[in-house]
């Protein structure tokens, strides 16, 4: 028995050390998750040793990561106020996308308030904003049937006074207007790297390098980015943005705050048979091919765009319990349900993709303010979960930033403790605005949907506490987890 057990001994060793060398002789040829040199630092690889990284600089008194809706806002809103007081002041605006509105994903149902704010004369200055909603329609579907649910006045499924949008074109649009006004766009150009001052504030950014292999070695065409001064830095990069988190971790931002949860939500543009059109309507479900603890649906709007076009898509939370569920798989699923297949039937998908949503709400926003910069839109998760609508308090959020700003650049007598302007009044502005309002009034509906009803629970609640109380129950539920 004794010699059974020692050659036992032996085969587990010579097993396991040669599973060991399989891991190691693994993860040598797995490829870096990324080459990007803030996470594996050039002057440790030799590959770089002589290669000029001189980087040109330029100042700008704001300048702004991201042309988003929020971006914009904020870029647009700045120029009005320094047309409004005749100042000159040089505004900079970076965006990854080639072009304006390329990188924009979204529903979208706008809900048009911030911009009736930012241009009160949007209809005659040709906001694309050609469908108003005319029909609203919620239901829960079934495997085989859709129950309708009426949407009371009042609650957060409500879109009449809203419009069915194309967002990049929207967005496109406000890139018009912020150049027309005389902001500096600058498209193509990704924010790479956050830069810092002496003291600890945030001296701007430096744009992407150009010209790097896929293993990070530089080509012979390699450029160095450029880097963008300012007194304030904007940074509206949207949901998940990766100097968003540098800036958390730098600054702290998330010490008070519950952590940022994340839904994906797909979306397809199909061109449809004219006679199954109906521009105007709204449709939304929660349901099948989901289970009730699995927080998601649909939307299904009709465009009014000269052709009979519709914008479908399928929103999932990804903290679901089920590892084998797919949420691509799911949407696929949810365009076999009978009451959603024959709209589809005939037609043609003309676009599609997919985008990152924050689902943290009111309870997951970090601290917005820190010297020398200021966080905006989806950035920080300004997204009202249950409506599925952040578009309009991204903008909003922008428009308070530069507000701030403004008052800040304006102050001859403004004495700043630090070289890039800490403005904590846009926070304070923030506070005070219908935007904190509206995400506090939905704070609860998310966290609702983890009892033992799930979804349905969450719908329970906000028929209760929402459409009751208007959200003003005096407790504020955690996320799970
Ligand atoms: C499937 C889906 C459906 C939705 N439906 C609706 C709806 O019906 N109604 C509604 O109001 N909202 C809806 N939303 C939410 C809405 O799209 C967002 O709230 C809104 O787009 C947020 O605007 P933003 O400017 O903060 O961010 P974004 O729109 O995400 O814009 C951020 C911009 O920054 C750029 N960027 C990011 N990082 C960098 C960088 N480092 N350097 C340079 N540029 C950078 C991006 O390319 C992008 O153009 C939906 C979202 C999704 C995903």
């Amino acid at each position: 028995a004794r010699q059974c057990f020692h050659a036992l001994k032996l085969v587990k060793r010579d097993s396991l050390s040669s599973t060991h060398i399989a891991r190691c002789a693994s993860t040598a040829t797995v490829p870096r998750i990324t080459t990007h040199y803030t996470i594996h630092p050039r002057d440790k690889d030799k590959r770089w040793e002589g290669v000029n990284m001189e980087r040109f600089a330029e100042e700008a008194d704001v300048v702004i990561v991201g042309a988003g809706p929020a971006g914009l806002s904020a870029a647009i809103r700045l120029k009005q106020l320094a047309a409004e007081h005749s100042k000159e002041i040089r505004v900079c605006l970076v965006e990854k996308a080639s072009q304006i509105g390329a990188h924009t994903l979204s529903g979208a149902c706008l809900e048009p308030r911030s911009l009736q704010e930012l241009f009160p004369d949007w209809k005659e200055r040709g906001a694309p904003l050609n469908t108003p909603v005319t029909e609203d329609k919620f239901g829960i579907l079934t495997k085989k049937y859709r129950i309708p649910v009426p949407i009371l006045p009042g609650l957060p499924m409500v879109n009449h006074g809203n419009y069915i949008v194309r967002l990049g074109h929207f967005v496109s649009w406000l890139g018009e207007q912020a150049e027309a006004l005389g902001v500096e766009v600058y498209p193509g150009y990704a924010a790479a790297e956050v830069l810092f001052h002496e003291d600890g504030s945030v001296k701007g950014i430096a744009t992407n390098d150009v010209g790097i292999q896929k293993d990070g070695a530089p080509k012979a065409t390699f450029e160095r980015g450029l880097e963008l001064h300012a007194k304030v830095t904007i940074f509206a990069e949207g949901c998940h943005g990766h100097l968003a988190k540098q800036l958390y971790k730098k600054y702290n931002l998330r010490e008070k705050c519950q952590p940022q949860s994340y839904g994906i939500g797909l979306k397809e543009l199909w061109t449809i048979d004219e006679k199954k059109w109906k521009p105007g309507r709204v449709e939304h479900t929660v349901g099948w091919p989901l289970d009730r603890h699995t927080y998601g649906g649909s939307f299904l709007y009709h465009l009014n765009e000269g052709e009979p076009l519709v914008a479908l898509g399928f929103v999932v939370g990804l903290d679901y319990q089920n590892p084998y569920l797919n949420p691509f798989r799911e949407f696929q699923r949810w365009k076999h349900h009978p009451s959603v297949q024959p709209t589809l039937e005939g037609g043609t998908r003309i676009a599609y993709g997919a985008r990152a949503l924050n689902e943290g709400g009111f309870q997951s926003i970090p601290k917005l303010a820190f010297p020398g910069g200021l966080l905006i839109g989806c950035s920080p998760g300004l997204m009202n979960v249950p409506k599925i609508k952040g578009t309009h308090t991204a903008m909003k959020s922008g428009m308070l930033a530069s507000e701030a700003i403004f008052s800040q650049l304006i102050n001859e007598n403004l004495q700043s403790k630090t070289i890039g302007l800490d403005v904590q009044e846009y926070e304070e502005n923030l506070k005070k605005s219908w935007v904190w309002k509206e995400l506090y009034a939905v704070r609860n509906i998310r966290p609702s949907c983890h009892s033992v009803l799930g979804v349905y629970g969450g719908m329970i609640y906000t028929g209760i506490f929402y459409w009751l109380l208007r959200g003003k129950e005096p407790w504020t539920l955690k996320h799970p987890g």
